[in-house]
């Protein structure tokens, strides 16, 4: 008697139904019982077509139902819904069948053979609408799976990785016709993000909290949680109003690296399984995969732009250099002719100061433009190295006396002749680059020492300061263009970071090389070794 309002029961857990019918299916019930606990045996035909119609009607709603939930809904969900809605519909017609044999009382036998036998397809239909056998479940998963699983492999290739995420939630939600959300690890904020967040579900799910999202990522193993608002109480009004009843949560790892956790979520059960279980967790595997791929090609897509706008910035360096190497020509030999006149001519004198300031920042200017394009000569690969046989320790010595406002502080200290084939030019700008620096970065009247001297058959030089220093984890890089180290800046220290990066190209192309030892506060010492000539050629 009672088995169409239960069936009614059952529609409500799973869809809206207008309370008139369920105050009208709740009044026929009682109606029912009533008419069969007083009307004698055998029934009144009119209270058994009352019966019959009854029965008939109430469970052809509920079929209707969930044929209308059928449509709404995809995947396994949908095919285990339309297993539901055939059973309450081949209920329905097997009692319409039962009631013909009270109008043609002669067809007993074969309506009563009938009526069994829709019975049993009903029954039928329920067990696997409701409680299919883990087989028919994969069955019914495969195609939405399998069209998910072939896509995949374009996933990574999409414009963004928001485009991504929601294709991974798209195709886990079809495979098992439910919905489903990522939450990408933060680690700025020790946050679980889910950017398609549903309803009153946070967006930002702190990953030492009681969610169940949380409670996986921490324990890296796959769950099934029958019922959300049981399990995390905390947030059951959130739950609720974002209909989410039975979730499936799988941490999303790839190697040591944890990216998040996808979870899938349906409004009610029974929808999943413990057998799902593993394929939430095969689907998450998944989407690490692509989640990493895509890292990896942002990654590369990183490198290439910033090799091209490196390219592009040696371009405009060289091609500026280039196009600022005349006109700056011309403006210093006009201001060292200013300057020399100045100093003869008594009515130019009180021009003096501003003309030697203009000489000064004219040198200046040349010697970086020198530099820019010495730099981007190296880097073409391009640096021209004339040799011819040259005594270093008289190249030095040329340097130390020469003219300098800090010259007092250089000590040189070179004993003998330090012969070999080197381009004199370049060897003088190599290690005046490093006196420069050594009394640059020094305070006041710290000497800055050359020492040169024959070791092995090769030539060694080394610069020593008691300056400020450089950081170890800079000192790697010191030789690199454009780097300065962490202790200077441009405001206390002029420079661009070009002058060791120049050194290293004219040790290199001399088949050499140079490097440094420093400890902050304390100074440093450049060392340069050169191929030197046989002892027996000296001469
Ligand atoms: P620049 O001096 O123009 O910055 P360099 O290529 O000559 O460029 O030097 C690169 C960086 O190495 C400097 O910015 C500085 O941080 C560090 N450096 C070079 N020489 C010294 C030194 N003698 N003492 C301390 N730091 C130095």
């Amino acid at each position: 008697m009672a088995l169409p309002y239960l069936m009614l029961r059952l529609l409500i857990d799973f869809a809206d139904v207008p309370l008139l019918v369920r105050a009208a299916t709740l009044g026929g019930l009682i109606a029912s019982v009533v008419a069969f606990a007083t009307g004698g045996s055998p029934l009144d035909p009119a209270v058994t077509l009352f019966i019959v119609g009854y029965f008939a009607a109430v469970s052809l709603y509920a079929a209707f139902g969930f044929v209308r939930l059928a449509r709404r809904s995809s995947g396994v969900t949908r095919r285990r819904t339309q297993a539901v809605a055939s059973g309450m519909g081949l209920f329905g017609l097997a009692i319409l069948v039962a009631s013909v044999s009270t109008i043609v009382p002669s067809a007993a036998g074969f309506v009563s053979g009938l009526t069994q036998v829709l019975a049993l397809f009903a029954a039928l239909s329920w067990v696997l609408g409701f409680v299919p056998p883990a087989q028919l479940r994969r069955f019914w998963q495969q195609p939405e799976l399998r069209s998910f699983l072939e896509r995949a492999g374009t996933l990574p290739r999409l414009p963004t990785t928001e485009a991504i995420l929601r294709e991974l939630e798209r195709g886990t939600g079809a495979s098992f016709g439910t919905r489903a959300a990522i939450g990408l690890y933060r680690a700025d904020g020790e946050v679980l993000n889910f950017a398609n967040s549903y309803g009153a579900i946070a967006a930002d799910v702190p990953v030492d909290g009681t969610s169940l999202a949380a409670r996986v990522f921490r324990s890296q193993t796959a769950e099934y949680f029958p019922d959300a608002a049981r399990a995390n109480p905390e947030n059951a009004a959130a739950y609720r109003e974002a209909q989410v009843g039975p979730v499936l949560v799988a941490p999303i790892t790839a190697g040591d690296r944890r990216i998040g956790v996808l979870e899938t979520f349906a409004a009610h059960q029974p929808v999943f399984s413990s057998d799902d279980l593993a394929l939430v967790e095969l689907l998450a595997d998944q989407a690490a995969v692509i989640l990493e791929s895509r890292a990896l090609i942002d990654e590369a897509a990183r490198v290439q732009a910033q090799e091209a706008a490196a390219r592009l910035k040696e371009d405009f360096v060289s091609a500026a250099a280039h196009d600022l190497k005349t006109p700056l020509t011309t403006l210093l030999g006009q201001a060292q002719i200013l300057e020399l006149r100045a100093g003869r001519d008594a009515s130019l004198a009180p021009h003096q100061p501003a003309i030697g300031r203009i000489a000064r920042e004219a040198r200046r200017l040349s010697a970086l433009v020198e530099d820019l394009l010495d730099a981007s000569r190296i880097e073409e690969g391009k640096l021209e190295v004339r040799r011819e046989p040259v005594d270093l320790a008289e190249v030095l010595k040329h340097l130390a006396e020469r003219s300098r406002p800090q010259k007092h502080r250089i000590v040189l200290e070179a004993n003998g002749r330090l012969a070999g084939s080197y381009d004199r030019r370049r060897i003088e700008q190599l290690v005046d680059n490093l006196v420069e620096n050594g009394l640059k970065y020094s305070e006041g009247e710290a000497k800055v020492e050359i020492r040169a001297w024959r070791e092995d058959g090769e030539i060694r030089i080394t610069v020593r300061d008691h300056g400020i220093g450089i950081p170890a984890a800079d000192q790697a890089h010191v030789f690199d263009r454009f780097h300065r180290a962490s202790n200077v800046d441009a405001r206390s220290y002029a420079g661009i970071g070009l002058g060791l990066y120049i050194c290293r190209g004219i040790a290199q192309e001399h088949g050499g090389r140079i490097w440094v030892e420093s400890a902050v506060g304390q100074g440093s010492t450049f060392h340069v070794a050169l191929p030197g000539a046989d002892e027996g050629k000296l001469n």
